[in-house]
C-alpha cells in the first residue's frame, strides 16, 4: 500500500496595505495577465507540494480573496489578519489549530503572497529540508548589486560575496515556528521574517538555492516584471 501524503500547510500572508503599489485594489488581488498575485502564489505551492492553504487577509477582504481563490487546486481557508506582518502569520498559525482538517499537519511553509512567481523546485526544495529534520529553511539567491553601509561618518562597500537576500516560501517544523512566534508576541519582539523568529529562540535556519524569478512585486515597475514573467505560460 502506498504511504499517504504528508499533509503540508502554506500560510500565506497577504493582509499588508501594499501601498509601495498604489491603486485602491489589495496587492494580492491585483492581477497578471488575468489572474491574482495570490491565485499564481498558491497553485505555485501546490505545485511544489502543498497540500493546503491558509490565506491571511486585511479586514473587509475576505469574501473578495475567497472567491478569487475558488478554483485553486488545493484547499484554501481564508482568515483575517493583524497589525503587523509577524501578526498575521501568528493569525495563520492560530487558523491550523482550529481546522480539523490541519490540526495534525507537521510541516508548514510561510509565503508572501507577492513572490507569485516562485518556481515549484524552489518551494519542493524547502520542504524537503524541512522533512528532512531542519526546523527553519530560507531560500536565497546571491546579491547582485554592489552594497554600502552607511553610518554617521559617510558610507563604505560590503563584501557582497558573504550576503544572500532571503525570499519566501520560508519552512518550518510546526512546532518551532509556533514556539518562535508565541515568544516574540510575548516578549514584544519585531521581526522582518519567519526565520528570524525562529533563530531568537534558538532555532537554526538552514540555506537552500532560492530563484531570481520569485521577485517580491513591490513597485509598478515590478509589475511589468511580471507581465514579462507570465508571457509563454
Ligand atoms: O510589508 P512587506 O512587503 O514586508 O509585507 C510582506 C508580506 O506580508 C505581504 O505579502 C503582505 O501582504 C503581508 N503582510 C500581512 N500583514 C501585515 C503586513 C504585511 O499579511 N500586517
Amino acid at each position: 500500500m502506498q504511504e499517504p501524503i504528508e499533509p503540508v500547510v502554506a500560510v500565506v500572508v497577504a493582509a499588508g496595505s501594499g501601498t509601495r503599489l498604489g491603486g485602491e485594489t489589495p496587492k494580492a488581488l491585483r492581477t497578471v495577465a488575468g489572474r491574482s498575485l495570490v491565485a499564481r502564489s498558491v497553485a505555485q505551492l501546490a505545485a511544489g507540494g502543498c497540500t493546503a492553504a491558509v490565506v491571511v487577509v486585511a479586514a473587509g477582504m475576505q469574501d473578495a480573496f475567497a472567491a478569487d481563490l475558488a478554483a485553486s487546486p488545493i484547499p484554501c481557508t481564508v482568515v483575517l489578519g493583524g497589525a503587523e506582518r509577524q501578526d498575521s502569520v501568528r493569525h495563520g498559525l492560530d487558523a491550523l489549530g482550529a481546522a480539523a482538517d490541519l490540526a495534525g499537519c507537521r510541516i508548514v511553509l510561510v509565503h508572501d503572497a507577492a513572490r507569485a512567481f516562485v518556481p515549484a523546485d524552489v518551494v519542493a526544495r524547502v520542504i524537503a529540508a524541512v522533512r528532512a529534520g531542519a526546523p527553519a529553511v530560507v531560500p536565497v539567491v546571491p546579491v547582485v548589486d554592489t552594497i554600502r553601509s552607511l553610518d554617521a561618518a559617510g558610507s563604505a562597500v560590503v563584501d557582497r560575496s558573504a550576503l544572500r537576500a532571503v525570499q519566501t516560501p520560508q519552512g518550518f517544523d510546526r512546532a518551532a515556528l509556533e514556539e518562535a512566534h508565541a515568544r516574540i508576541a510575548a516578549e514584544g519582539v519585531q521581526v522582518t521574517d519567519d526565520a528570524a523568529a525562529c533563530e531568537h529562540v534558538g532555532h537554526r535556519v538552514d540555506l537552500v538555492p532560492g530563484s531570481r524569478r520569485s521577485l517580491k512585486v513591490t513597485e509598478p515597475l515590478d509589475l511589468l516584471i511580471a507581465e514579462a514573467l507570465a508571457v509563454g505560460e
